[in-house]
């Protein structure tokens, strides 16, 4: 039996108070579903969990100019149900309800959300080598069962996929990530906050040790009538993407004005290609230029064994995911 400390924090100063006394050894509970699943498998091992729960950072605000400003602490089932979630970015209520159970949903948190671990079940299991969880180890999924893993933006390290359908929503959107530490605030581009593995796999994000994430800001937006997230995976009942894409057009007379393309279950990080976006850009809405778009957005892509059926099913997967959002099917 290991002891470990606890403590609940009222407000932000407290938790990173908390948090900077110790950095390395302290993990916050937000929902809890990620964390606390990984410490029963030793694969986290926490000497003092502070809860955020009692943070004021759990409400959805309009700013001026109709951005959306999101506490880290609102629950993925008040997001996705949220009446301005709903109408102005439907691929983000979207994205959040095809993840998990109602349950799991109900419980976790839009920042937990966020800095969830992969699902690779070799860094799940503490008998296995691998360089994410003890740098240096190796990797037992190159040569091992990697059907569920990478193909882009993977290295020689690692090839684990970001599990996260809502993040494939935000890195869509173009949001912002809020992270308050003790050198103060700082404000990060969705796309630039997670960080592929290169030759350190262990560094999954831009955040430092002792910071907090406040916020995510969703700029206004006029992709409202045209965006939608699409997931495919092994089972209708909870089961992470095996290939999903989020995507949002603005269309006059049937040519692309604006397009947004972004992949999940594909990519080590939450996966907007802005090759695909180009292809699109100034085209007529059509199948033709569909598959062209997501040819292009999946040009990098690097298979391994057991996941190759994935390049064709993330193409497929965008190629429907674009022709339901221009009304084509
Ligand atoms: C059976 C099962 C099925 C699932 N299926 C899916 C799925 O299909 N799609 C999907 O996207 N997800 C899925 N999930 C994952 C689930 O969405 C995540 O567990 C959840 O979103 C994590 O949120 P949480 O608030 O519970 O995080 P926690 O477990 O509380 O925290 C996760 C991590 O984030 C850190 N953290 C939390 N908040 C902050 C903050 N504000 N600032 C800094 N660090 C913070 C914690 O310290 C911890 O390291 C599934 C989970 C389970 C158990
Ligand atoms: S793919 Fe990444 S997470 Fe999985 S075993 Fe290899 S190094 Fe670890």
């Amino acid at each position: 039996m290991r002891a470990i400390d606890y403590v609940a924090v009222q407000d932000a100063p407290a938790a990173l108070e908390k948090l900077s006394a110790r950095p390395m050894e302290t993990s916050l509970v937000a929902g809890g579903t990620n964390l606390l699943d990984l410490m029963k498998l030793h694969v986290r091992n926490p000497a003092l969990l502070v809860d955020i729960n009692g943070l004021p950072l759990d409400q959805v605000e309009e700013l001026e100019g109709g951005a959306l400003r999101i506490g880290t602490l609102v629950r993925n089932s008040d997001l996705a149900n949220h009446r301005l979630v709903r109408e102005r970015y439907p691929v983000l209520s979207q994205a959040l309800l095809a993840g998990a159970s109602p349950q799991l949903r109900n419980m976790a948190t839009l920042g937990g959300n966020i800095l969830q671990r992969t699902r690779c079940a070799y860094f799940r299991d503490v008998s296995q080598a691998c360089n994410k969880r003890e740098p240096g180890t190796g990797c037992a999924a190159l040569e091992g069962y990697n059907r569920m893993h990478a193909v882009l933006g993977t290295s020689n390290q690692c090839i684990a996929a970001n599990p996260s359908d809502m993040n494939v929503a935000l890195v869509a959107l173009d949001a912002s990530i809020q992270l308050r530490g003790p050198e103060g605030e700082r404000d990060v581009p969705f796309a630039a906050f997670h960080l592929e593995p290169g030759t350190h796999p262990e560094r999954e994000t831009v955040l430092k040790p002792g910071e907090l994430i406040t916020h995510v800001t969703l700029p206004a937006s006029g992709f409202a009538s045209r965006s939608r997230y699409v997931k495919v995976r092994d089972r209708a009942s909870y089961a992470f993407a095996l290939a999903s894409a989020a995507v949002a057009l603005q269309l006059e007379e049937g040519t692309i004005q604006d397009a947004r393309v972004a992949l999940g279950g594909v990519g080590t990080r939450p996966w907007r290609s802005t090759e695909a976006e180009a292809v699109l850009i100034g085209q007529k809405a059509d199948e033709v230029r569909f598959k062209a778009a997501a040819a292009a957005a999946l040009k990098g892509a690097k298979t391994r064994t057991h996941n190759a059926f994935k390049v064709d099913l993330a193409r497929r997967t965008l190629v429907r995911a674009l022709s339901l959002t221009a009304g084509l099917v």
